[in-house]
């Protein structure tokens, strides 16, 4: 049987950190979705929308990879999906703590879906989206750190609408 996992996260934006974790995760399991969690408690920069259609870009060269969104409890999304299990990053210890609170608790929801845990590649072990969204706020040179048009959409969003 074909193995599916599920990286669920915020992904505003994406940044090759993310991206690290999808390619590695496509190495190793048959196919894995990369779903945008709708989380009601966050204002989001970019709309669901904008962020899956950036996912859809950013990795349309792995065959094994598809871009979805959901809102409600992850157990149940992966569950409607096929999915065995859900995918997360860690970057540093100060990961750790809500991570293993988050993913015992999904055990708790649905005790036959596992979560798997890649380390970040040390390079990223820095990068999040906030900090993205800080520095393309005061126009900082992120231009390695997420995909080139993903640079672009947050100069449109911040750099260009700031001028005048
Ligand atoms: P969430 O709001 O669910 O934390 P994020 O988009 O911030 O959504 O992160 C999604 C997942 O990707 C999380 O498991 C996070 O730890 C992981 N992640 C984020 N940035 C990196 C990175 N630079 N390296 C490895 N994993 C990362």
């Amino acid at each position: 049987m074909s193995k599916k996992i599920v990286y669920p996260g915020s992904f505003d934006p994406v940044t090759n950190g993310h991206l690290d974790i999808v390619e590695r995760a496509a190495n190793i399991f048959d196919e894995v979705i990369v779903s945008v969690f709708c989380n009601p408690n966050k204002e989001p920069v970019f709309t669901m929308e904008e962020r899956v259609k950036m996912l859809k870009k950013a990795t349309n060269k792995y065959e094994n990879v598809k871009v979805d969104s959901f809102s409600g409890l992850t157990t149940k999304y992966v569950n409607s999906v096929g999915g065995e299990a859900i995918l997360r990053g860690l970057r540093a210890v100060s990961d750790f703590e809500g991570e293993f609170q988050m993913a015992s608790m999904n055990k708790h929801l649905d005790d036959e879906i596992e979560t798997i845990f890649l380390m970040t590649d040390t390079k990223y072990a820095f990068l999040s989206s906030s900090v993205i969204k800080e520095a393309a706020y005061f126009d900082g040179n992120i231009k390695e750190l997420v995909p080139d048009f993903v640079y672009q959409m947050l100069r449109n969003k911040f750099v260009e609408n700031n001028k005048g």
